[in-house]
This record gives C-alpha cells, structure tokens and sequence, in this order.
C-alpha cells in the first residue's frame, strides 16, 4: 500500500474513532459512528465527482486540493497524460517528416488495403495519376485508375510484374506500375513516370518502321533489274557469279527487311484476340511436313500430349513454329533429332521444340531474342538467318501473355518452350479430336 493510500485509511479510521468517540461520550457510540461514515462517505463522493468533472472538463484547476490517494491518482493521472501528449506530439512530428520525405518522392506512392481500398498516397501520385488523398480515400483503385492492364496487375498478385499504363492526367503521359506487399494484407502501388522512355521506344519502332519502308520500294526496283540481268541470254560469262551474288543479297535484304516490319508491326499491336482457336497439333504436323524429306534435315516428330486449343492469331503462331523448327534444322545434323511437343495442365500449355543438334553457351541465352543477335555471325549469314527469327518470337508469344524459357547443353541440344497462360487454353476432352 503507498503512503497516500495508508494515510487515506488512517484518516477514515481516525474519523470513525472520532465520532464514536464523541458518541460514546453522549451515550450513543453507534449513531456517532453512523455520522462519521457518512461524513467520511460525503468527502469521498465529492473528491470522486470533482475528479470526475476534471476529467470531463479538462480543467483541472478545481480539483488542485484533492486529498490523499485523491491527490496521488490526480498526479499520477496528470503524469500520464503530459506523457502521452508528449509522444502524440513526437509521433505528430514523425509522421509530418514521412509524410514531407513520401512527397518529396517523384514516383507515385498508393496504399492500398487487401480490397485494393486507397488508404492514402503520396502527392506525386496526385500529379502522375489525379488520386485526390482525402476524396478518394476507400475507394477502389482499379474503379478510379480504369485501366485493363492495371485491373489484371491488382488481381494476379505477382510482386515482381510491372505494366505501363496511359495515365489519366494530361495527354500523353505513361506510367510503370507495380505492385508490392506492404504491411499487414497491405498493398503499395508504385507509380513511375515514363513517358520519356515511350516516347523514344515508339520513335525508334517508327524510324525502324518508316526505314525499312522506304527502302522497300528501291530495293524492289534494284531486284527486278537483277532478275532481268539474270536471264538475259547474251550476258557475258564473267557476270554470271556477281549478278547471282548481288541477286542473293538483294533477297536477303528484302527478308530483312520484311521481318523488321513484321517486327515493327507486332511491337505496336496490343494482346492477341482471344476469340479464335487454334489447333496446335495440327499446326505442328503441317509444319513437320513442310520441313521434312529435305536433304540434310534431321528426324522431325510430333508429340501431341494434349488436345487442347490455343486462343491466339494463328498465323503468328504458326510463325513461332516455322522460326523455331527453322533454327532447330538449321543447328541439327542430319542424323540428330528435332521433337515439336504440345501439352496442356492446370497452369497453362506449353509448345515445345526440342533438338540434339549443336546447342549453345549458357552466357548467350540471355541474348537470344536481341535483334540481331547471333552466336556465330558468319556461320547464321551463310545459312540464311537474318537474326530475327527468335525477336519476332519473342514479340508474338508476348502478344499471347506467353514467354519463352530457352534450355540448352552444348553439343547436346537445345530446348525452347513456349509457355501460354491458362485463359490462353481451352481444353477439348480427347473424344472430340477425331
Ligand atoms: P537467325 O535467323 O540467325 O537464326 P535467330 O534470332 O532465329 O536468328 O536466332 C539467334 C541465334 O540463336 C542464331 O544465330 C543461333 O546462333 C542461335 N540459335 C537459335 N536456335 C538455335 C538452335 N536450335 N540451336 C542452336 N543455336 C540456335
């Protein structure tokens, strides 16, 4: 018990004596005793509701002269609450640095609740997209920020996915948006400007665009001479070999050519449809046929595990086929063996094209789908590669939310998957595939 406390019970203690006392002395202890408790209780319930105003009040002016633990639980009381503005003021102070150093942040900063809910963002998430702090608080995100591509980011859940979206404010302008797990079932939606990169990336696609465009139209012209020049009767025996050299060449560029346009096309279209199907085993059995029986092509067999349909273009993916079966025949020895594969599960499909034939380093796959790019320059020249081939892939199978994972042992062979999502498949049970 405190000192307070002891001298509180004292004091009624003695009080009580007191009045008994004074009652015995008039021959009534008990009624003596009766005065001095309800005294006792009377001085109590006035400390008690005169506490009970101060804290109502927050005046606690009136209440300077409580006693004993009165007096204690009033000090002890006005401790606690001079603390605890103390830290409200500390922590008022932290959070106006956050708050200051989360808008000094020129990216775009949203909280977001596990209902995709705003709780709050940064002033540059203003600027870049128009949320408004207060306004939009505990509205939905993908209700304010209409955009497919984001709606599709808040549902999937992939901390690592990042998509680019037209920003609602001004003209124009284009955000990188991703998502990261923040706090308990919170989420932070991280905007950054880049309009700057869109707007070289789409200068470049159109200068490439517009190049190969222009040098079509000569090229043409260049080429139709040269077949002339070709079958002319009397052309002198010397220029036989250079016209069919310059004549090579100009079809090689007119391949080019064709490929950095098909390029340029694929990289400015949006998400394949997902209206049309595809019969993928049958594509790949049509493109096994046109490969094979030629001198120095490999074994080529098809393995359909599964009889499920691609929604996507077929004519990109039945060039994704002709490019990677072109490249497996052109890196295979004729007695190796080319596999063109189909099969479907829960997560999706994947096509597959599988060689034994020369394989490639480990350092270069990452390289693989540059345009351009290729491991042995001379040696693709000779054979015919424009260095393309695996861009253009890459392209179509990013149209098709699909990617392309590249395994392969020199010497050995190579593997190249191309793995389509699940609401890129549909499932046909193998009773309806006649
Ligand atoms: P190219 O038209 O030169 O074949 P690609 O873009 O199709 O261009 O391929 C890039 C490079 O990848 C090729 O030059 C080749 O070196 C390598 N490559 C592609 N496919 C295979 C394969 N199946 N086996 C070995 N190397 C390959």
């Amino acid at each position: 018990m405190s000192e307070a406390a002891r001298k509180t019970v004292l004091g009624i203690v003695l009080i009580l004596a007191i009045g008994a006392g004074i009652g015995w002395m008039y021959g009534r202890p008990e009624t003596g005793l009766l005065i001095a408790a309800v005294a006792c209780l009377l001085w109590q319930i006035r400390q008690l509701l005169s506490f009970e105003r101060a804290l109502r009040t927050g005046d606690f002016d009136d209440f300077r002269h409580g006693e004993g633990i009165w007096e204690q639980m009033f000090s002890r009381f006005q401790f606690e609450r001079d603390r605890a503005v103390r830290r409200k003021k500390e922590y008022r102070g932290l959070l106006r640095e956050i708050r200051k150093s989360t808008n000094a942040m020129p990216d775009g900063a949203v909280i977001l609740d596990a209902d995709n809910e705003i709780v709050g963002c940064n002033r540059a998430a203003k600027e870049l997209a128009g949320l408004r702090r207060k306004k939009d608080r505990g509205q939905r995100v993908d209700n304010i920020l209409r955009d497919p591509e984001l709606t599709r980011l808040l549902l999937a859940n992939d901390y690592t996915a990042t998509i680019n979206m037209a920003s609602p404010v001004g003209h124009g302008g284009w955000l990188n948006c991703r998502v990261v797990p923040y706090g308990a079932d919170q989420k932070l939606l991280l905007m950054r400007d880049v309009t700057d990169r869109m707007r070289l990336s789409k200068m470049r696609r159109d200068f490439v665009a517009n190049a190969s465009h222009e040098l079509r139209s000569p090229l043409t012209v260049i080429s139709g001479y040269l077949d002339t020049l070709a079958e002319a009767e009397d052309m002198p025996a010397g220029w036989i070999k250079p016209v069919m050299q310059m004549q090579a060449q100009a079809n090689r560029m007119k391949m080019i050519l064709g490929e950095l346009l098909q390029l340029s096309r694929l990289e400015a279209a949006g998400p394949a449809s997902l209206d049309d199907t595809i019969d993928v085993v049958q594509l790949l059995e049509r493109s096994k046929q046109a490969f094979e029986g030629h001198a120095h092509v490999a074994a080529i067999g098809v393995l359909a595990e599964s009889a499920a349909r691609l929604r996507g273009n077929q004519s990109e993916i039945e060039t994704v086929v002709v490019n990677l079966l072109s490249n497996a025949v052109r890196h295979t020895p004729r007695d190796g063996t080319i596999t063109l594969a189909w099969r479907s599960g829960a997560k999706g499909a994947d096509l597959i094209v599988t060689d034994t034939g020369e394989g490639i380093d480990a350092e270069f796959i990452p390289r693989l789908t540059e345009r351009f790019f290729r491991v042995d320059k001379g040696r693709s020249r000779d054979d015919g590669g424009t260095g393309l081939g695996l861009a253009i892939v890459k392209h179509v199978l990013v149209r098709h939310d699909a990617d392309l994972v590249v395994s392969s042992e020199p010497g050995r062979g190579s593997t190249f998957r191309c793995r389509f999502p699940a609401d890129r498949v549909v499932d046909v049970p193998i009773a309806e595939v006649s």
